[in-house]
């Protein structure tokens, strides 16, 4: 399973299944409270997509060594991702969007009961318009978290670079989709071209526009990107 390099470096060849990885890293990372497993039980039930425990640890890291205290989320599903990033400190301030009826109602349902301290606003409508209000209102977050439609992550980016104070993080899930992304688009079926196109190009537009975005992937997950709006942008 294990072996050495021509350079005598000790290599590991075995297979590290994700769910090993996740269950070391766990481990390292420490617990969850217990509702949140429940949240996440149920969305594996319903079929509901949420984040991973990668994801969550990344944004954890990034929340305290940022000093963040609004966050804007793209994309609360049943609320699991929001109540995480809200147990991350008492102080944290969260503003989620979600377009889908259902989902709204069992979000809505989830923070009466665990969101305790009232930090998380839920923000009900279509991303692209709750963002334009968010705009208008001069709204301005520490932190965006973006983990909704990834078709539509180029049409967002105007608006959530605006909203992201200078010095901000972005964070995106989901940029690597599977692999996906490494395949040529002919090598992609018709029905994925269109978001693996625009993902293409979401990630070229974060990794080549030094003057706003400084940015690294982090192969973790379903790979994660973090962004920071440079400092000296005006
Ligand atoms: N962040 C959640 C978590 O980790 O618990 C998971 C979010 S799930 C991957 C994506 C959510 O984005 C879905 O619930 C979907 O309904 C919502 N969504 C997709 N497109 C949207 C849009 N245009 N406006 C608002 N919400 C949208």
């Amino acid at each position: 399973m294990s072996g050495s390099d021509n350079n005598g470096r000790y290599r590991y060849n075995g297979n590290i299944t994700d769910e090993r990885l996740e269950v070391f890293l766990d481990m390292l990372h420490g617990d969850m409270p217990e509702y949140l497993y429940e949240l996440e039980k149920y969305a594996g039930e319903k079929h509901v997509p949420v984040m991973r425990h990668q994801s969550a640890w990344c944004i954890k890291f990034f929340i305290e060594a940022m000093n963040v205290s609004r966050i804007l989320e793209v994309g609360t599903a049943i609320g699991y991702s929001a109540l995480f990033m809200a147990w991350c400190g008492s102080d944290i301030k969260i503003d989620t969007i979600e377009k889908v009826k259902e989902r709204i109602e069992t979000a809505g349902e989830n923070f009466k009961k665990y969101d305790t301290g009232s930090q998380i606003t839920l923000l009900e409508g279509d991303a692209a318009d709750v963002l334009d209000e968010l705009v208008d209102n001069n709204q301005s977050y520490d932190m965006v978290f973006l983990d909704a439609a990834k078709a539509q992550y180029p049409a967002y980016l105007t608006a959530v670079e605006k909203l992201l104070r200078k010095g901000g993080v972005l964070i995106t899930d989901n940029v690597l989709q599977e692999g996906c992304i490494l395949e040529s688009r002919y090598a992609v079926t018709r029905r994925d071209r269109t978001i693996h196109k625009r993902m293409r190009e979401y990630l070229d537009t974060l990794t080549h526009s030094p003057e706003t975005w400084n940015t690294m992937i982090i192969p973790a997950g379903d790979g994660i990107a973090v962004s920071t709006k440079v400092n000296w942008q005006k």
